[in-house]
């Protein structure tokens, strides 16, 4: 933890410059773009990068949305990682407590990645005048990361090697809860599965025809029940991208479906996607049709941090709760309206926020927002999600805490998301995050012990095998 008037100075400084990184999260809010197409969001943040006098390197790992922004030189070289992609049909009014888009079959920011984005922009600018105000020594590096839905943009700049000289990197999440929870989440692999058949009429001459449609529906019936005989806490999901047309009377010559495969371990996702492809198969040969798997991208499970995560909850105490008004907890309230009580009891129960390390106040169905901060337990739990910080936490030791910026209740990927995702309690959980995490990039750059801790517990976790990029070298950054 940073000393007394090192913390005041940098969250003095943070406070000062917040308006205008909010303003910088709602801008993102409204361009609402998706993976790998986040052009005015990741230039809006290359501009406040370089207005700071970070140096920029654009269009990192051939994807023209991605970047690192710089600033300082030498050792350490401390990590921010920020997002700014939206969701697609998430469109959605701001302030709001009921669905409404505000286009139709607009995109919106279903996950708070302009929250995040922004954010994690405050913390590295914030951090980098600080350390050169003290004449600390060693580089602050801003990641713009597009494409985390569904892109893995991450993994493509790991695979790239943009990671390979970082000391430790640092990242946050808009969330239900305030505090850190330290998960091991799934290993996650994504193929398109593309049947060719043969069209024909689908009356007078249906046996002529071969239905890759058909094919389609017996892989889904296949892999569903494959299920049964998957390891426990494994995933499979899947989307029909095309389904061939919308003429029933045409034996749909092509048709399309999205796997998604996840796994504790990335190993364990290879073997089972073996078997998914071996069904896709079985489905070709009962319809005559044929099958080309086309590899997507992939995100290796987390390798959590302790060392890191107790530093940033340590920071968490010192800074106290986030500074919530009645106005903040009222909209909260009428968000949460929306929600049925069990799913605010489980999300409650999911996060396990209900100790508290500033209060002994009960958090149960009533409570709306997060006003206080998560007990830390200092160990790992399961969580059955996938992200692309997993891949940078193969390469550098890496550690993210949760802001309370939406209302208990809230999951990812909703309209409650949108809704919220320029509210002022959202920005104050964007600023009180972007404070948590300069603290603790300040401790990382001045601490040369918690850079050794950190760094041996994550050789250990490694175990002396080496990371194995789980998205083959020819696969380019959304190809499909
Ligand atoms: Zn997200």
């Amino acid at each position: 933890m940073p000393d007394k008037s090192s913390l005041l100075s940098l969250t003095t400084a943070i406070d000062a410059m917040a308006p205008q990184f909010t303003a910088l999260s709602d801008q993102i809010w409204d361009f609402a773009e998706l993976k790998f197409d986040e052009h005015q969001s990741s230039a809006l943040i290359i501009g406040m990068l370089e207005q700071n006098g970070f140096s920029v390197l654009k269009g990192v790992a051939n994807m023209e949305t991605a970047f690192i922004g710089e600033f300082g030189s030498g050792k350490p070289v401390i990590a921010f990682l920020g997002e700014f992609d939206a969701l697609a049909g998430m469109s959605q009014v701001a302030g709001a407590d009921a669905p409404q888009p505000l286009t139709a079959d607009g995109t919106g920011h279903g996950c708070g990645h302009n929250l995040l984005g922004a954010g994690s922009l405050l913390a590295a600018i914030s951090l980098a005048k600080h350390m050169e105000a003290e004449s600390l020594p060693g580089t602050i590096r801003y990641y713009g990361c597009p494409g985390e839905e569904g892109g893995s943009g991450k993994t493509f700049m790991v695979r790239a090697g943009a990671f390979d000289n970082v000391d430790a990197a640092l990242t946050w999440h808009p969330a239900p809860f305030n505090g850190v929870r330290s998960t091991n989440n799934l290993a996650v692999l994504e193929s398109y599965y593309r049947f060719k058949g043969v069209a024909a009429h689908a009356a007078n001459s249906a046996h002529l025809g071969r239905s890759a449609l058909d094919a389609v529906e017996l892989m889904n019936v296949g892999v569903n029940f494959l299920r049964e005989h998957m390891p426990q806490d494994c995933r499979v999901h899947y989307a029909i991208t095309d389904a061939g047309g919308r003429a029933a009377n045409v034996v749909q010559a092509k048709a399309e479906v999205l796997y998604l495969i996840r796994a504790p371990e990335m190993a364990q996702a290879l073997t089972l996607a073996e078997r998914v492809g071996k069904v896709a198969q079985g489905a070709a040969t009962m319809t005559e049709t044929e099958v080309e798997a086309i590899f997507d991208t992939a995100s290796t499970n987390l390798l959590p941090n302790l060392t890191l995560e107790n530093a940033i909850h340590d920071n968490m105490v010192a800074l106290g709760p986030v500074p919530f008004d009645a106005d903040d907890i009222a909209f909260a309230k009428k968000i949460q309206a929306t929600f049925t009580d069990e799913a605010v009891k489980s999300s409650i129960r999911l996060y396990q926020i209900k100790s508290d390390v500033f209060s002994n106040d009960r958090i149960d169905g009533s409570t709306a927002l997060h006003l206080g901060l998560r007990a830390f337990e200092g160990q790992s739990h399961f969580r059955a999600g996938s992200t692309d910080v997993g891949d940078v936490s193969r390469v550098t030791p890496t550690a993210q805490c949760w802001a309370p910026a939406w209302a208990i209740g809230t999951n990812p990927h909703t309209w409650q998301v949108v809704a919220q995702g320029r509210s002022p309690a959202a920005h104050k959980a964007m600023v009180h995050a972007a404070k948590v995490l300069a603290a603790t990039g300040l401790d990382l750059a001045t601490s040369e012990e918690l850079r050794f801790q950190a760094r041996t517990e994550w050789e250990e976790k490694m175990d002396g095998q080496p990371y194995v990029c789980p998205i083959p070298m020819d696969v380019k950054p959304g190809q499909h």
